[in-house]
């Protein structure tokens, strides 16, 4: 695990210039909030969420892990942008929400904290990092035998750039132009060889399938194009 260099402050950068965005969900960061549902639907779905202790890795502004909260987990977040990290605290408290933020990495986490969570979601931070694998063997060593962890990221394949890239970006403008760049995509394949690595067995993929007309996702189980979410159990 290589610990704090595995920051890309180039990255963390484009999110410190959008922080402010986070909650407007029909701003640059609105695309978050239209998932939202979906993805908290596939991970409670899978785990229990009432008292789980949970961490949410690249927590951003905080729209998946109050979700999470609101279900009844034991919420902590972590991220490495400073002012986003302020506009989650500020919005956790105004909501009355009790998460646990802080400014650290996965990596020097885990070296403090192993074994202590139920559940780990990481969504659409794995594509922004220099070394995903390394987060993803991180992840494995702070879950408890048998907890689940949940990763979502996009696809490295024509399609993905033609809607993720470019069309999201460029055309239809529904994320800031910059947010992903196509070599730092992952294929799924890619990610399960990283998880079966790290003791992770794989449970379950499903796809958000963008219908442009509507703007409205769907989820399509055992997909794994363009945006696309799974679910690993740690082994005991
Ligand atoms: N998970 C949130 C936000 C995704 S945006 C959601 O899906 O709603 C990606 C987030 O990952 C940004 O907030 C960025 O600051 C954070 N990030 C990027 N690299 C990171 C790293 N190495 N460690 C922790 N957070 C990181």
């Amino acid at each position: 695990m290589n610990a704090p260099s595995n920051v890309d402050r180039l990255e963390i950068e484009k999110f410190e210039r959008v922080a402010n965005l986070w909650w407007d969900p029909h701003g640059k960061m609105g695309m978050l909030h239209v998932i939202n549902p979906l993805r908290v639907g596939f991970v409670a779905e899978r785990v229990p969420l009432r008292g789980a202790r949970l961490l949410d890795v690249g927590c951003g502004g905080g729209i998946f892990a109050e979700a999470l909260a609101g279900l009844g987990a034991q919420v902590m977040g972590i991220d490495q942008s400073p002012l986003t990290l302020q506009v989650a605290r500020q919005h956790a408290s105004a909501a009355a929400l009790d998460i646990a933020y802080a400014e650290q990495t996965i990596e020097v986490l885990a070296r403090q904290e192993a074994r202590a969570f139920d559940v780990i979601t990481c969504m659409e931070m794995l594509e922004h990092v220099p070394d995903p694998a390394g987060v993803v063997a991180a992840c494995a060593w702070l879950l408890k035998p048998g907890g689940k962890v949940f990763f979502s990221t996009i696809n490295r394949t024509w399609k993905a750039w033609l809607f993720a890239i470019f069309g999201g970006e460029y055309v239809l403008r529904l994320l800031p132009r910059g947010t992903h760049q196509y070599a730092r995509l992952i294929r799924p394949d890619e990610l399960r060889a990283w998880a079966a690595q790290s003791g992770l067995v794989h449970d379950a993929s499903a796809s958000l399938m963008y219908q442009p007309f509507t703007r409205r996702f769907r989820v399509a189980p055992g997909r794994e194009d363009v945006n696309y979410m799974m679910c690993f159990t740690r082994q005991p």
